[in-house]
């Protein structure tokens, strides 16, 4: 079982329970389990959705997007049946939080999603767990299985007269299933291929229905909202971006981890303080800030803080919070080759730019890696990437593109370094680059 790493700046609010013994049902209402539930209930719909507004809750699957704003979109009235969606295939390379919430926490899951179909009176909701993470499902079934026992669940849910069930699911090992139309076709037992949007799932999701749907850490972080009260934490974080989240320390790293903080934490900080800095004395290359999606910073770029604005204006993501830190003996043409590999094997090849471009990079990084490429090559890879950019159905094909024209731009000078038929430059003196994927 995965375990949470500390350091005296983590602030446990996801983990408030963690590592305490909470996958057992009376040990989570000790620890003031499912109290934010029935706080949530004497609230109603607006009161919970005003709560999450204050909160500044940022969605934490990747896009950022206000959590309680998202929830107020679903509509009070529906002649369809309404849902809450919990997003647990968690895939995105360099990050590996909600596995640990599962693993620790699965009542925070289960909590949180009866909070969220509170919020826009859903009668059911899903957990859907990564294929990978199959293990999990028997975590999440024994908890879903006591919260029915004790009358959390099912009918007249704490005595209130309403009801609500959960039903768990996995999926079938495909990245893009974690894009969020893509979940839903999956669940309904189609290929996991994304929808033409909008309408967007809070109108037209699930079987039809009005539907939220979160990413586990964001629901997970719900019931915390409610126990600590919504300005309070708010506070912990920065203006825009309240509390804490779970990042996924990885890569060159002396102390790789998933560590709790703040909001806004710096990065610099992160690397060095938090995580002990860089192997052997070595020095830092890049880092990608937020999964393999997100647009590595130079090591002159660090001195920032984590949150979704601060990175936004430094012309990268927070993304999904896997930070990946690479130092001075990484091929950043390995490193974006290894990056696009993965991108092209998991492109559904729905649309084109994305299924011929993911391909047509993956060749072109291998034959500039591998000493066969001109060097009008370099810049026909980044204008490839660049036109990728917007012009796919779903977001894989610009999280490909994005990170591949960073590496160009700001690495240049070791893409030069592979023409002429050189090849690798580092493989010819170190050993081989950090595996992404
Ligand atoms: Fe499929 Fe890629 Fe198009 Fe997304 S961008 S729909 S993964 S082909």
């Amino acid at each position: 079982m995965a375990t949470l790493s500390t350091h005296p700046d983590c602030v446990p609010v996801v983990s408030y329970r963690f590592g305490k013994g909470a996958t057992n049902i009376d040990k989570y209402l000790e620890l003031q389990g499912y109290e934010s539930a029935r706080k949530a209930l004497t609230l109603g719909p607006d009161g919970i959705i005003a709560e999450m507004k204050v909160s500044n809750l940022r969605g934490r699957g990747g896009a950022g997007f206000p959590t309680g704003l998202k929830w107020s979109f679903v509509p009070k009235q529906s002649d369809k049946p309404k849902y809450v969606l919990v997003n647990g295939d968690e895939s995105e390379p360099g990050t590996c939080k909600d596995r640990l919430i599962f693993e620790q926490d699965p009542h925070a899951v289960i909590e949180g999603t009866i909070i969220a179909g509170l919020s826009v009176q859903a009668k059911m909701g899903f957990i859907y767990l990564r294929g990978e993470y199959r293990y999990l499902l028997t975590i999440m079934e024994r908890a879903v299985a006591d919260a029915y026992a004790k009358g959390f669940l099912g009918k007249n849910i704490f005595g209130s007269g309403l009801d609500f069930d959960i039903v768990t699911q996995t999926g079938a090992g495909a990245y893009e299933v974690g894009e969020e139309s893509a979940l839903m076709e999956s669940l309904e037992g189609k290929r996991g291929i994304p929808r033409i949007r909008p309408p967007f799932p809070a109108v037209v999701g699930l079987y039809g229905g009005p539907t939220i749907i979160n990413n586990a850490e964001t629901i997970a972080t719900v019931p915390h909202i409610f126990r600590l009260g919504g300005a309070e934490y708010a506070k912990i974080g920065t203006e825009r971006n309240g509390g804490t989240r779970l990042f996924c320390l990885s890569g060159h790293i002396e102390r790789p981890g998933v560590y709790e903080l703040p909001m806004g934490y710096n990065l610099k900080k992160m690397i060095y303080e938090v995580g002990g800095g860089i192997p052997g004395g070595k020095k830092l290359k890049a880092v990608v800030p937020g999964g393999a999606s997100t647009p590595a910073l130079t090591a002159d770029e660090i001195d920032i803080g984590m949150d979704f604005d601060q990175l936004g204006k430094a012309g990268s993501m927070l993304g999904s919070g896997g930070v990946v830190v690479l130092d001075e003996t990484t091929c950043m043409v390995e490193f974006a080759l290894r990056t696009m590999k993965f991108y092209a094997h998991e492109s559904c090849g729905w649309c084109i730019p994305c299924r011929e471009g993911t391909d047509w990079l993956k060749k072109s990084l291998t034959r500039l890696h591998e000493g066969g490429a001109v060097d009008k090559d370099i810049d026909n890879i980044r204008y490839l990437a660049e036109n990728m950019l917007g012009r796919t159905f779903c977001p894989l094909g610009d999280a490909a593109a994005m990170p591949t024209i960073a590496f160009v731009k700001k690495w240049r000078k070791e893409f030069e370094d592979h023409l002429e038929g050189k090849g690798c430059p580092y493989h010819r003196s170190h050993e081989p680059a950090l595996a992404l994927v």
